[in-house]
């Protein structure tokens, strides 16, 4: 007899960060609007982007399709780990000329986006890891913690430690870190990360470091890859993503990155690396492998310049749009570094209750800050991943909020 997954089955019911945004902020938002079909709503919950896909990258995506239409050129099945000229493409164009850092196309994995390398990562470890999350966090990743059943602790991050946590204080086996952080757009200094790789080293700890955000880094002297940190090859993952660099978010395409330096307990240099081929062997045979050409695309010199721009725009939209909320007396967080917002609520406000505020006086629709970790109560995170219209017009509704409270 067949029987459900009842961890499962007790995630169902708007517990989930999907479920809420598209059940409960949606109907709210929709039955609003039918009550007041004259009020213009502005939305700014989604994390997705709305700019269209560079050049490059639709090159890519046409010189790609034309291999696949002849058979001389026709390609089915691919590595399995990814296209082995992307992979060289992210280790030479992304981290070396970049950064300065050197891996071997062999420590590159890519995936279908960010999203599932992130989460899938922890089927690496033992299922009785004990894993570190910041709170707030990209809610996968507490999220497939407690899909797997496993232990999770709170590394809080709020205004007094300025949304940086530092490294737990008990033994913990695995570290979910992302910087520049989805929803309060923190980032980590050279210090504040160095002190989670010596957590990690002193206790075969493994980070699992989310960087999709590292181009949206303006402030100085901030790390923007992990492995720029003294010791992080021996103990850290990176995932990257193309979707919110290149508008890839549907085409899907993102990276880990498993050093063969990397080694806990009872591995020996290697092997984690090899086990991920393995485990994407049984469960993963590559993105597409038209979009794995568009990626690559998008790394070529125009490609990149082309990505700056895009970055650029979103960055652009988040200042002004975090500019725009202060004239109006609102405390904003995050928009220096990242593609968001992250709003206090006025005094008193639980995130919900802020949520409706917002929502009423000034047709604003942001994701309400519990949904990110019990210490988002009190804020609400925006998106500034959308048109430059949207935005102008938010700071422009903006007003009704600071004459009405
Ligand atoms: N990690 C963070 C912090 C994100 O905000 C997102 C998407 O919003 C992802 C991962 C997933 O990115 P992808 O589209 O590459 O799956």
């Amino acid at each position: 007899m067949a029987t459900k997954n009842k961890t499962l089955s007790q995630l169902n019911g708007e517990k989930t960060y999907t479920d809420i945004i598209f059940k409960r902020v949606w109907r709210r938002v929709a039955d609003y609007q039918a009550h007041h079909p004259e009020k213009k709503i502005v939305m700014m919950a989604f994390g997705d982007t709305s700019q269209p896909l560079p050049s490059s990258a639709v090159e890519g995506l046409i010189t790609a399709a034309h291999h696949l239409e002849h058979a001389e050129s026709y390609t089915g099945y691919e590595d399995v780990c990814g296209n082995p000229q992307l992979r060289q493409a992210i280790c030479t164009q992304y981290y070396h000329e970049k950064y300065d850092i050197d891996l071997d196309a062999d420590e590159v994995f890519i995936s279908d986006g960010a999203q599932s390398a992130g989460v899938n990562l922890q089927e690496l470890f033992s299922p009785d890891s004990v894993i570190a999350i910041q709170n707030p966090a990209y809610p996968s990743f507490t999220e497939a913690s407690l899909l797997a059943n496993r232990i999770i602790v709170d590394l809080p991050c709020d205004e007094r430690n300025g949304f940086i946590p530092h490294p737990p204080m008990q033994k913990v086996d695995l570290i979910y870190l992302c910087f520049p952080n989805n929803p309060t757009g923190a980032v980590a200094n050279w210090a504040q990360l160095q002190a989670f790789v010596d957590y990690a080293r002193q206790h075969q700890a493994v980070i699992i470091f989310d960087a999709v955000y590292s181009a949206f880094i303006s402030s100085a002297s901030v790390p923007h890859s992990i492995y720029q940190l003294e010791g992080a090859k021996d103990c850290a993952i990176e995932i990257g993503s193309f979707s919110k660099t290149a508008n890839f978010t549907g085409l899907r395409v993102g990276w880990c990155t498993i050093p063969q330096r990397l080694t806990i307990n009872d591995t020996v240099q290697g092997e984690l690396n090899q086990l991920w081929r393995t485990r994407h062997g049984i469960k993963f045979w590559g993105t597409a492998n038209v979009a794995q050409h568009a990626a690559r695309a998008t790394l070529s010199i125009t490609g990149q310049k082309e990505c700056q721009q895009i970055v650029d725009y979103y960055k652009t939209n988040a200042m002004l749009l975090q500019q725009g909320l202060e004239a109006y007396r609102l405390r904003c967080f995050g928009a220096r570094n990242s593609p968001y917002v992250w709003l206090k609520a006025s005094a008193g406000l639980s995130s919900w209750e802020f949520f409706e505020q917002l929502l009423q006086t000034t047709g604003i629709v942001g994701v309400p800050g519990t949904i990110f970790g019990s210490h988002g109560e009190g804020y609400l995170r925006l998106s500034a991943l959308g048109q430059r219209e949207a935005i102008l017009e938010a700071i422009a509704h903006a007003k009704h909020f600071s004459i009405e409270i």
